[in-house]
Parts: structure tokens; sequence; C-alpha cells
């Protein structure tokens, strides 16, 4: 469920005509409804109530300060995964938010910083990590909370650039060696495994993962028991998925079913790190159309959004719902199936102006006849949209607008031509 909705043929972002938007505030523009990211926070915090779960709201996927600030105030603490995402979400969380600290690669001035703000867990994803953590805490006299992050090994469950959880990944604690490593701090004074973590990959559209990663976590807290860990956390990550082509996504329900029998055994706190499955549907990428051109027998969409406001499809051949804003009336108003024959429509690319062959939104894609000036609507994009995007060929990156009933707000100013070059050193001027 989203508030994205066509109203007589004009799309509407809760009750804001999204063309209004567009002329107000210029294109690319992302948008985001605070009523659809509120009601997936809700479906979160619903469905895994009986556990009293810490949902840490996932900066990467969406590091605004008004989405982060959001999810504070609606209860979440935050997942991060580097100095600057911690940062963000102190900045623009309560005092008390709980931040766990994610990433294979933290290094010294990280992990103090964090251990400075009251950090609440690391996820520790290496044997060198944990000890290092050890020797930070250790001079700063603190004691450093650890969950270790384990690869559970399983099959693969999603694009292979986000499984996170097969063999030979990056990520985690090898699952046949992770016991070895907890063992080398057992008693250590200043480093306490007080978890086991868990990030599977994303997105999943299946609960099944979540339930072998359950079942193998649970045999493995009871052995880090064993070992004399006091393990009173079960981190399960993120990576639900999302409607990104129809309907596909599951409801947090289907999870919370495979997760909770496992919060139950082991006696944890649960906690959870949703990015996607927030914020993906509750924003949409707008942009217009400038030319369309013929080749190679092919059609061309050249549009105004590029590779540099959204990666996703070049990086992951990910695949975004797009249709015009206020689609004229010899087309759906919107199809149910945008991947099937749709009445009216040609198979276009839809590109962006960067210099890339690389640079697409869609492929092949059936859309209606489109003139310039027309609006398009790239839909699931408030996921990894804004948080990825550069400025690649000197573009500027694009404002954010927050949607709330009838009111919308800037959220971040579109860059301008002298914020492009405003950390460099013109030395030899
Ligand atoms: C990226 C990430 C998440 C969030 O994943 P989503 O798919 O956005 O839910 C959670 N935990 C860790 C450790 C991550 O790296």
């Amino acid at each position: 469920m989203d508030h994205f909705a066509y109203r007589h043929r004009s799309l509407y972002c809760e009750d804001v005509p999204v063309a209004e938007l567009a002329r107000e505030y210029g294109t690319p523009l992302y948008l985001y409804s605070e009523a659809t990211l509120i009601h997936h926070l809700k479906q979160i915090q619903t469905a895994f109530a009986e556990a009293k779960p810490i949902i840490c709201y996932s900066i990467k996927a969406n590091g605004n300060l008004s989405i982060a600030r959001l999810m504070g105030q609606h209860g979440a603490g935050f997942d991060v995964t580097s100095g600057g995402e911690y940062y963000r979400a102190q900045k623009a969380g309560p005092a008390d938010a709980k931040i766990v600290f994610a990433g294979v690669g933290k290094t010294d001035a990280e992990i103090r910083y964090a251990l400075e703000n009251g950090v609440y867990l690391f996820d520790v994803e290496s044997e060198q990590e944990l000890h290092a953590i050890g020797r930070v805490a250790e001079s700063m006299k603190v004691v450093a909370k650890v969950a270790l992050r384990v690869n559970p090994d399983l099959p693969p469950k999603t694009h292979v650039k986000t499984d996170t959880s097969v063999k030979g990944v990056k990520f985690g604690l090898d699952i046949e060696t992770v016991l070895d490593v907890a063992r080398g701090v057992v008693g250590h004074k200043h480093v306490t495994v007080a978890g086991l973590h868990m990030h599977l990959g994303s997105p999943i559209l299946s609960a099944e993962p979540y339930r072998l990663g359950c079942e193998k976590g649970v045999k493995l807290i009871a052995e880090l028991r064993k070992q004399g860990h006091n393990v009173t956390v079960l981190n399960m990550g993120g990576g639900f998925g999302i409607h990104y082509r129809k309907q596909e996504a599951l409801p947090a329900s289907e999870f919370a079913k495979v997760i909770l029998p496992a919060v139950k055994e082991t006696g944890c706190q649960l906690v959870l790190e949703p990015g996607r499955f927030i914020v993906g549907n509750a924003g949409i990428l707008v942009s217009s159309v400038l030319f369309t051109k013929e080749t190679g027998g092919k059609r061309y969409v050249i549009q105004d959004a590029a590779m540099n406001d959204l990666i996703r499809p070049t990086l992951y051949d990910s695949f975004h719902r797009i249709w015009p804003v206020t689609p004229k009336d010899d087309v759906l108003e919107k199809p149910d199936d945008f991947e099937a024959a749709i009445p009216g429509t040609l198979p276009q690319d839809v590109v962006g102006p960067v210099c890339e062959s690389g640079d697409f939104l869609a492929k092949a894609r059936n859309l209606p006849t489109l003139q310039r000036g027309d609006l398009l609507a790239v839909f699931s994009a408030g996921a990894y949209g804004m948080a990825m995007a550069s400025n690649y060929n000197a573009r500027c990156r694009a404002a954010e607008v927050l949607v709330t009933g009838h009111t919308h707000r800037l959220i971040r100013r579109r860059e301008t031509y002298s914020d492009l070059v405003a950390c460099e050193v013109d030395c030899l001027k």
C-alpha cells in the first residue's frame, strides 16, 4: 500500500498533484509520502509487537535528515554503516535512539566516535575488527557491546550484488569459524559478545531465508552461551522486499511468523534493520521528457533524470515501474502489470543525459508516445535512490520534497553549480 494514486488521470502524492510539485520544485525531483513511510514502519512494529522489537531504520537506504527524524519520532532507532551515517542518525534522531553500527571496514576513528556517542551495538564482521574494537574500548576505559555478524551460508536469494549471506561474500564471520572467533574474547574486559547478527541480503521476497537463518541462529546462540557469552540480542538485519514490479512483496507479518519463534526460543531482545521496506515504496522520482528519437530500430525517451540520480537499473538491473504523471485519454490511467502488453504503448528505452550507454532507467519499456515536457513518474525510488546519487557529469543532485496530506515541504534543495565546486581548492588560480 502506498499513497501515490491517479485521480482523473493525474498522479497524486497523498493529496497533492505531482504535476504541481514538478512545476514548483522542478525536475528531476524526489517526492516522498509521509503517510506511506509511517504505514510501513507501523506494519513492522505491529507484526513484531509481541517481541517488543528494537527497529533500527537503516540510514543507508535514505538518510535525509527529515526522513530520519520522522523515523525517530515514530519510535525507530537506527542502523548505520559508517561514521557519516552515525552522524546523520544522531543529528536527526532522539537523544536516546538506539544505534547499531554494521560494516566490514570500521576505522578506529569511527569505532571511537561510536563509543563516545553511546552506540548500542556493533555488528562485528571479522576477527580483526573484534579485537580492534577491544583495543579502542580499552583505550577509552569502556566496554563495547557487540553482536557477531554471521554469514549463515544460505542459497542465493536475490541479486548477486546485494546477496550478503552466500558463501564467500565479504560480509560477516563464516558460520564455521564464528565460534572460534567468539572463544577468543571470552572474559575480555572491554568487549562483550551480547548478540548475534545476520543481514541476509536485499530485497528478499520470501520468508524462507529468514526461517533458515533463524534455525542456524538459534543453534549458534546456544553454543555462544555455552562458551560463557551472555547473548541477549538477536539482530535479524533488514532486507524485506518491496513492490517494484507489481504487488510481489510479502507483508511484514510473513517475516514475523518465521522470526518470532526464534526470538521466543532464545529469549533474546529482537533487533531489526529495515530500510527499503520502509522508504522504498514511499518515494518516487519525477522527471521531464526532453527529447524522443529513433535509432537502430529502437525508440528512445531522453528525460532529465539519469544514472547519477537513480543508479539501481544500471547497477542491479533493477526494475522500476514508469508511467506518465498525467496519462492521456488514449492509454490506461495506470497499468496493473507494467511488463505485460499495454494497449497504446510501444517499447521504449528510458535514458538520461549522462554520457554512458549504461545510463538508463528502463529498457524496452512499454510506454505511450511521449512529448517534450511530459512528466514521468519512476515508482519505488525511495530507497537507494537519492542515497546513491552522485554528481557524475557535473550534474546537480535533485531536490527532495516530503508530502504530508495537502502540504509539501522541501527537505533537500536542488544543488547549484557552485555547490559542485564548493569542496575544491582552485590552488593554481
Ligand atoms: C543495507 C543494510 C540493511 C538494510 O537493508 P534493507 O534492504 O534496506 O532493509 C540492514 N542491515 C545492514 C547490515 C545493511 O547493510
